[in-house]
Order: structure tokens, then C-alpha cells, then sequence
């Protein structure tokens, strides 16, 4: 049936294009399937946006959001579209509103520790300017040197030091976001603490660009700990027993940065993308690092892995050393990635619950056949098991799908969650009534309806 419609497509970006003053707004088919489609596999969920918003200004993201509202467009915030679980991709007839260009740092206050920034701020950028004074910004994904502070807060960002320091929710004070209605508001400040209304500044981090467009991100820095940093590896026969041992050095009062697992499948992807040597006789590697490695903590790392029965064990306080660790975890998704077709999984369990889990998701790739690699941030509990099939399957193969449902109701049952850190998307979002139970999933449409009762916002990502 033919759907006769009340605008043209011409009309509507004239419309837009008079709303964004500072910015640009594109619509050549190369920038709009460049924006519109990450690489994911995900069948045909995301969808041709109608324009590009390049912001660069708060009055350009009113702007859009007033021709959304007027032609009833959705509209999928953007920041450096490092999702993984399809955040961020074009929706058919969408409007892409990218604060990727929005990326000035505006304040770096040693004094209150906190930094101001823009959402487009890389990550690691703002790190960096932070280490120039001293101090430093804490959460890492391992995305730090390609993703944004905004997608950052939006996603609620974890990463390799959130076993000491937190993830993003942690280490953000304060936000202004642009409400679907266009009106800008400022939550919470500079100040470390604040105990004032409701926390809406909470509210918004992980939010996915359901809630509103962040508009600038108040950070908190820390000053770069004293003392010298020690890294380390170790080597166990299985997973099961690397949780073990990561459990005993989580709750021994060394407080340690990192505590990051990898499965023996993962350690020979890495082998054969970095030519290295790990993979030779053991089937899990835990990476580990304090950031102040006196005598005292480092014998009780020693002891507890002597213990736990873990071999080749390599200590180095070596910055170049350390430098290559961090990178070989970093490098852990191209290396498994490398030429097969894959979804990446991002579970978290009560950390008494990771040995079992670790357990259940070896068992499943052989009760079901599936290739899994598993790693994560395993001093949280968080793992990412990565399943892969052959690049030329047109289809993800059922056994996939099935183990997929099978770790995601176990770790359910474990007491978990199934998104730690990469949120929600909209990969995920159909397990909402199971994560959340019906009361809390109506009360989350609630929310969002107050903030975005027109559903223009993200929609069919999150909660939708
Ligand atoms: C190699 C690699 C490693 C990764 N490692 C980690 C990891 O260790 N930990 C981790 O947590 N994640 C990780 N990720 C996932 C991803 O990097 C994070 O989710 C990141 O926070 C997304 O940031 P981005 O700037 O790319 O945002 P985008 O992908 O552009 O957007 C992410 C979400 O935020 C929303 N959004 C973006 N900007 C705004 C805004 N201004 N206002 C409101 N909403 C907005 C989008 O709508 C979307 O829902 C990894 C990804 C890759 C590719």
C-alpha cells in the first residue's frame, strides 16, 4: 500500500538544515552508511539515516531535536561509534546527531581535581592532558584511545582499572544534557560530594542517548599514585582456577589496578597476532598489576598464586614491559576478531559466582560445539566471551544463538547481570523483563516517558 506523506524529504532537511547554525548537516550516501552501519552482526537491525548532524554547537543539538520534534524523527546520538552491542547506528529515516566534533577540553582544575570537557573528548586524550599536571583520568576501556568521553558517560564505561577505581559512573560529578524538548539542564557540579534531589546526574550515565544528548561531562581526576608500579603474569591450567586465585587477591587487601583474564583460546589468537610465545603451555593467563607494588603486597600476590597452584609467573617493573602487557589485553578483540564473524558477550557475576561461570561457558562450547574465547575484566567478575563462526556463514548458526540464551539465563541464575560495561543497545535489550523484572521494566518506560514523551530519542535501543 502506498504511504502518502505529509513532508518531503527535502522539506525536512531545509527545515534542519535553518535549525543548526554552527554545525553541518550532511546527506551524501557515503557519510550517512559511513554513520549509519557499524560493523555488527546483527542481520538487518539498523537502518539508513535520513542526515548526518555534525554538532558543534548546543544550539545545533536544539536545533535538530526542534526539527525531530516538528517531522517526529528519531533521533541516535553519536559519539565515536565504538559500540558493541549497536548503540549508535542509524535507524531507518533517522537523524545521526553526532557530538563527536563537540571534543574541546574546557577546564583542567588540579586544585577541585576534576576536569570539564566536551563529549567528543577521546578518552585518552583527556588522560594524557590529565598526566601532563599530575593527575589522571581513571576509567580505561580498552576503547580508550578511540572512544568518547560522551559515549563513555552515555554507556557507562568500564574497563581494566574499574577494579580499583571504578567505572565511569564513579568518576563523573556532573553533566549537562539537552532534554528531548530542547531545553538544557546542568546536573550535579565540581563539588566531590553532593547529596541534593534526586540523582538525576546517575540517572543519566548509562542512559544510551535514551534520556537526553550530553552536552559537557565534569570528571573527577586523581593524582597519579606515588610509588612504583609492578605488572605481572601468570599462568593456570584452566579458568576455573584463575578465578580462584583472582578472588583470593581481590579480597586481600593489595587492592590491585588490574586483574584481567584470558582463556587459552585467547592467548593463542594473541600469539598469532602479536608473535608471541604465551600460549605454549598453559590455558589460562591472568594479567595483574598494583599501582604501588611495595614488598609487602607483592608477597601476598606471591603467596596467594603459589597457592592457587599458578605457574610460569613473570613480574616486571618495567615501563616498556608494562606498556606491552596493557596493549597485548588491548589487543585482545582484532586478535580474536581477526577474519571471523563473532559476537562478544559482557557478563558480570558476584565474584563468588566467576569460577562457575567460567565452568559453565567452558562446558557449553563443547557441550554445543561453539568456538568461544573468553576473556574480561575478571576482578569484576566481568568476562567477555567472544563466539565466533566461519567469515563465509551467511546466517549466525543456531548453536550460537542457543549459547548465547544458555550463558545469558545462567548467569541470571548466578545472580548476575548481562551487561557489565558495553550496555544495553540493541543487542540486548529484549531480556529487559528477565535482567529487570516487570515492576522495574514499567517503572524504566516511566522514566523514559517523562523525559521523551514523544519516543524520539534512541528509540528501540535500551528499553525499547
Ligand atoms: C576495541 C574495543 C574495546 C572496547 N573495550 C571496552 C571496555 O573495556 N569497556 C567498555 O565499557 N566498553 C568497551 N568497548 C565498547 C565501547 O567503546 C564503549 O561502549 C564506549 O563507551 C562507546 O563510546 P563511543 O564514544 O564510541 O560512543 P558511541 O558508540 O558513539 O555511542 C555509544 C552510546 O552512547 C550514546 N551517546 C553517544 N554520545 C552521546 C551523547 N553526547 N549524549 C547522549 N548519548 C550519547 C549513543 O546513542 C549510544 O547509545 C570497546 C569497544 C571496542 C571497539
Amino acid at each position: 500500500m502506498t504511504v502518502f506523506r505529509a513532508f518531503s524529504n527535502q522539506e525536512i532537511l531545509t527545515y534542519l538544515t535553518a535549525q543548526v547554525p554552527d554545525g553541518r548537516v550532511l546527506t551524501d550516501d557515503s557519510t550517512l552508511r559511513q554513520y549509519s552501519f557499524s560493523d555488527k552482526q546483527t542481520g538487518d537491525d539498523s537502518g539508513l539515516a535520513l542526515a548526518y548532524i555534525e554538532a558543534h554547537s548546543t544550539k545545533d543539538i536544539q536545533g535538530a531535536l526542534k526539527a525531530a520534534r516538528k517531522y517526529h524523527l528519531p533521533v541516535i546520538p553519536q559519539d565515536q561509534m565504538t559500540s558493541t552491542v549497536i548503540g549508535a547506528d542509524g535507524l531507518t529515516d533517522s537523524l545521526i546527531l553526532s557530538t563527536a566534533k563537540m571534543n574541546h577540553v574546557l577546564d583542567i582544575s588540579k586544585a577541585d581535581s576534576v576536569a570539564v570537557v566536551e563529549p567528543g573528548v577521546i578518552n585518552g586524550d583527556l588522560d594524557k592532558l590529565a598526566r601532563e599536571q599530575g593527575m589522571f583520568y581513571a576509567p580505561d576501556p580498552g576503547s580508550k584511545p578511540i572512544s568518547g568521553i560522551g559515549g563513555n558517560v552515555a554507556t557507562n564505561a568500564g574497563g581494566m582499572s574499574t577494579v580499583k577505581y571504578g567505572a565511569t559512573k564513579d568518576n563523573v560529578l556532573g553533566v549537562k544534557v539537552v532534554l528531548a524538548d530542547g531545553r538544557e539542564i546542568k546536573l550535579g557540579g565540581r563539588t566531590l560530594k553532593q547529596a541534593f534531589g534526586y540523582d538525576l546526574t546517575q540517572l543519566m550515565i548509562g542512559s544510551e542517548g535514551t534520556l537526553g544528548i550530553i552536552t559537557e561531562v565534569t570528571v573527577k581526576l586523581l593524582p597519579i599514585p606515588l610509588g612504583t608500579p609492578v605488572m605481572g603474569v601468570a599462568f593456570f591450567d584452566n579458568m576455573t582456577e584463575l578465578a580462584k586465585a583472582v578472588t583470593a587477591i581481590r579480597i586481600s587487601g593489595v587492592y590491585p589496578t588490574m586483574l584481567e583474564a584470558l582463556d587459552g583460546n585467547t592467548v593463542a589468537a594473541l600469539d598469532r597476532y602479536e608473535k608471541t610465545h604465551y600460549a605454549k603451555d598453559s590455558a589460562a593467563m591472568l594479567i595483574f598489576k598494583l599501582d604501588n607494588g611495595g614488598a609487602d603486597s607483592m608477597k601476598v600476590v606471591e603467596d596467594i598464586l603459589t597457592e592457587q597452584q599458578a605457574s610460569n609467573v613473570t613480574i616486571t617493573t618495567k615501563p616498556e614491559e608494562q606498556a606491552d602487557l596493557e596493549q597485548l589485553r588491548r589487543d585482545m578483540l582484532p586478535a580474536v576478531f581477526a577474519g571471523q564473524n563473532h559476537i562478544m558477550e559482557d557478563m558480570a557475576v558476584p565474584l563468588s559466582q566467576l569460577a562457575p561461570l567460567m565452568d559453565y561457558i567452558q562446558d557449553l562450547a563443547q557441550r554445543l560445539n561453539v568456538d568461544i574465547y573468553t576473556a574480561g575484566h575478571a576482578g569484576d567478575g566481568n568476562v567477555h566471551p567472544t563466539l565466533v563462526w566461519p567469515k563465509e556463514a551467511t546466517k549466525t548458526p543456531e548453536a550460537v544463538i542457543i549459547a548465547l540464551q544458555e550463558m545469558f539465563k545462567k548467569t541470571l541464575e548466578l545472580g548476575g547481570t548481562i551487561s557489565g560495561e558495553h550496555a544495553v543497545g540493541m543487542l540486548k535489550n529484549q531480556w529487559n523483563n528477565a535482567e529487570l523484572g516487570e515492576d522495574v521494566d514499567m517503572l524504566q518506560h516511566q522514566i523514559k516517558a517523562l523525559f521523551d514523551p514523544m519516543n524520539l530519542l534512541n528509540p528501540k535501543r535500551k528499553i525499547n
